[in-house]
């Protein structure tokens, strides 16, 4: 009837460095929906120099957030691509309540819903100890640590062969701003989701074999098959 369905919205909410972004890709293929995740977004339109990168700079180099407004029109326009009729998997938004209310109406609007929010879950101190020692790929956004996830060559990416680099707000002055923003703006959205009854949690603590099994489990999946 023309309208689109957007039955598989899956959230994927955590912390800076819980992890969604090394998990997210391999669970929205599992899902066959596509990867969206505002952070990367935000760092090409940076890259491309855009009106949008431009304004987000600023923001994002204090580790606070890039205002409402502009966060929702950017995955809004992402979300009318068409790869994304069915669905999409979205990665660090919403951030705020008023980003959530923002999304349940568009999804509202078009007879759809958030299926389910995954919470990834970390002690603050891990998250802080994984983002300083953080490199990531300037080019897929794949991201590596120093200690826990080395590349397999020093300073080139396994999964397209880009350089490698430290994000600036992965700085540790800067990572302590973002946890808490984290747990001032953020994780009232994870209680949102709870009281709705669609939040799955997932122990964010484990290798990442085996947060990739505790994925495929709270999205109903069998676990992975090795290849
Ligand atoms: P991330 O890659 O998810 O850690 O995001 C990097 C930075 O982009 C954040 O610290 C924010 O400055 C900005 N950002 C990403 N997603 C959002 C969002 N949903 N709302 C506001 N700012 C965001």
């Amino acid at each position: 009837m023309g309208l689109h369905h957007h039955d598989e919205v899956v959230l994927l909410l955590g912390a800076p460095g819980a992890g969604k972004g090394t998990q997210a890709r391999f669970l929205a293929d599992t899902l066959g929906i596509p990867h969206v995740a505002s952070g990367e977004l935000l760092r090409e339109h940076r890259a491309m120099g855009t009106d949008l990168g431009v304004l987000a700079q600023e923001y994002m180099d204090r580790g606070d957030l890039v205002p409402d407004a502009v966060v929702v029109d950017m995955i809004a326009d992402r979300l009318d691509e068409p790869d994304a009729e069915h669905g999409a998997l979205l990665d660090g938004f919403p951030r705020t309540l008023a980003q959530a209310e923002a999304l349940e109406r568009r999804l509202a609007d078009r007879g759809g819903e958030v299926r389910t929010a995954i919470y990834v879950e970390v002690p603050t101190d891990v998250l802080i100890e994984r983002l300083a020692g953080r490199w990531m790929c300037r080019v897929c956004q794949t991201a590596y640590h120093e200690v826990f996830n080395r590349p397999t060559v020093a300073g080139v990416c396994g999964a397209c062969g880009g350089e490698l680099y430290q994000r600036p707000d992965d700085k540790r002055e800067v990572v302590s701003n973002r946890v808490a923003v984290y747990l001032r703006d953020t994780h009232p959205v994870v209680e949102r989701y709870a009281r709705a009854g669609v939040l799955k949690r997932v122990d964010g603590n484990q290798s990442i074999e085996a947060v990739k099994d505790a994925l495929l489990e709270a999205v109903g999946q069998d676990a992975a098959i090795p290849a």
